[in-house]
């Protein structure tokens, strides 16, 4: 495609997943029945389910132990669906940006939740450190990207008590490892497919710990037993991530993609670090891999519409901040190009030299 596309989310997509996409919308898997219009209940969309569990737990390395449902609610409704299914006395937040605060209130509202460190202080542009995790917690959940902000967790952290993470904006960009985690949940439109879709990594011994009464459409065990299909699934979102994720693979993989993904954010901070006209917000250890936030530098911030407008005729798309951090965001998710971003960066070389 023409434009060079930064949207936040959903997010860019490869041409390849277009293309297959609209393929099986005109004629799934040689049915002659639009993907739009299949039974759930048929062999060829076992195929999909089956293919798509199978490479998600491949390319991301899952250990025995745990099961993968693809949930139709985003990943807002597991910052409801968590509680309810793991919060028994008390649960722990890392408080790093309005994803995890709305994910905090939720735990409120079911029980004892708060936020053991936060970074509201600072406008959340650097992650919390030396806190302590309490032992009696329930579990201690943690947001790993960062997606308003820009800033990241790069590391899989130790945890002594059950470890939850949303991992909506940077899931299948670098190798996790998963055995730290009781579960690791998100929106497919990040950098796993489209809109529509949820998924959820869940290890099966950690649940089954809460008294409470668990709505049936709330109860990770139900959509465990049923293989995501206890109602019907969202079909479409899920075959644009069954071929996301066959993308991944041909692309050699989240370790061949976290190298591709490290050179574009080098590329792009090195230019916010050296351009007179822009710095970045995020502290520079927790800066993002994925979402690359920069505003104008003191003096300059008049000029913030100008460069929307320079950089839109280059056909660069999104690159707009969200309203709580204002200036630009760049959000470089795995189908985002070098020369994407090449292209975004001399634009602002040939922007700070028209105002030099
Ligand atoms: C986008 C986003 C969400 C919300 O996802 P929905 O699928 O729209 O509910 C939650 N957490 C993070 C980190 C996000 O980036």
């Amino acid at each position: 495609m023409a434009k060079h596309v930064f949207n936040a989310g959903p997010c860019l997509l490869p041409d390849k997943v277009y293309d297959k996409a609209v393929d099986a919308i005109r004629n799934f898997a040689g049915t002659g029945v639009s993907l739009l219009s299949i039974s759930h209940r048929t062999k060829e969309w076992d195929a999909v389910m089956d293919g798509t569990r199978a490479l998600w737990k491949e390319l991301l390395d899952i250990p025995e132990g745990y099961e993968t449902v693809f949930l139709g609610s985003g990943a807002s409704m597991q910052f409801l669906m968590t509680p309810m299914n793991f919060l028994e006395k008390k649960a722990g937040y890392l408080d790093t940006g309005v994803w995890a605060s709305k994910a905090l209130k939720e735990a409120k509202g079911l029980g004892d939740a708060s936020a053991i460190a936060s970074s509201k202080d600072r406008n959340y542009c650097y992650i919390p450190k030396g806190y302590e995790i309490p032992s009696d917690l329930d579990y201690f959940h943690i947001t790993t990207n960062n997606t308003i902000y820009g800033t990241q967790i790069h590391e899989d952290i130790d945890c002594p008590v059950p470890l939850i993470a949303d991992m909506s904006s940077d899931i299948l960009s670098r190798p996790v490892d998963v055995g730290k985690y009781a579960m690791i949940y998100g929106g497919a439109q990040k950098n796993a497919g489209t809109a529509g879709v949820a998924f959820c990594i869940i290890r099966k011994d950690a649940l089954g710990k809460v008294s409470r009464y668990i709505p049936t459409m709330l109860d990770y065990r139900v959509h465990i037993d049923k293989l995501s299909m206890f109602n019907t699934p969202p079909v479409f979102s899920i075959y644009v991530m069954y071929e996301t994720l066959k993308w991944v693979k041909e692309m050699g993989g989240v370790k061949a993609l976290q190298e591709i993904n490290k050179r574009k954010a080098r590329t792009l901070y090195d230019e916010i670090d050296r351009n007179s006209l822009f710095r970045g917000t995020a502290d520079v250890a927790d800066r993002s891999q994925m979402n690359i936030c920069f505003v104008m530098t003191p003096g300059n911030e008049a000029l913030a519409d100008e460069f929307l407008a320079f950089s839109k005729e280059r056909d660069i798309v999104g690159i707009k901040g969200h309203r709580s951090v204002g200036g630009f965001r760049a959000s470089t998710y795995n189908a985002c190009t070098q020369e994407d971003v090449d292209t975004l960066v001399k634009a602002m070389q040939d922007f700070e030299k028209q105002h030099a």
